[in-house]
């Protein structure tokens, strides 16, 4: 099966299946959701299944390696700002590609802007686990930087965590 089947086959499946009473309340009265989770685009972290989360409950943003940007900002700024959500969770991985890439090397292309991001953030460890942690709390701080100078924003919690993708298992640092 080609893709483009693949997925038309499984948002049929999701349409016809799934109940559609939440998604119109969400449409007709806004989302709410309970916690921003900025994670890894890595198919096998998906924070909707890990936390046991359902529509409207998470507002995720994933990029590859966790990295935060001005896109990234703007999105938890959005957030937390204009749905009122003060909970934010980075959430790296254990078997981060992306933290490998940085490791080995700063890579080629666009991969480049995320892997010279991790490679700031981790400094000389060359530990994958302790550098997927470097690179969580890295992003931690600089939201905390970003964010605790905006009181206006509220009471904003701001943590680090990390997924084992075997366990599926979350330990918060
Ligand atoms: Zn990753």
């Amino acid at each position: 099966m080609n893709s483009r089947i693949w997925l038309e086959a499984g948002n049929r499946h999701y349409v016809e299946t799934s109940d559609a009473a939440p998604r119109e309340e969400l449409a007709e009265n806004g989302q709410h959701p309970r916690a921003i989770v900025l994670c890894c685009s890595d198919s096998r972290v998906i924070p909707e299944q890990i936390f046991s989360a359902g529509i409207g409950e998470l507002f995720v943003i994933r990029v590859a390696g966790n990295v935060l940007d001005d896109h990234q900002l703007g999105s938890v700024e959005y957030a937390a700002d204009h749905l009122g959500c003060w909970y934010i969770l980075v959430l790296g991985h254990t078997g981060c590609g992306a933290v490998a890439a940085a490791l080995e090397g700063s890579g080629e292309g666009f991969i480049r802007s995320i892997t010279d991001v991790i490679r700031a953030a981790v400094g000389t460890e060359r530990d994958p686990d302790r550098a997927c942690r470097l690179n969580v709390e890295y992003a931690v701080e600089r939201l905390k930087k970003e964010f605790y100078a905006h009181p206006e924003i509220g009471e904003t919690v701001i943590e680090g965590a990390v997924c084992d993708i075997r366990s599926g298992a979350v330990r918060w640092l």
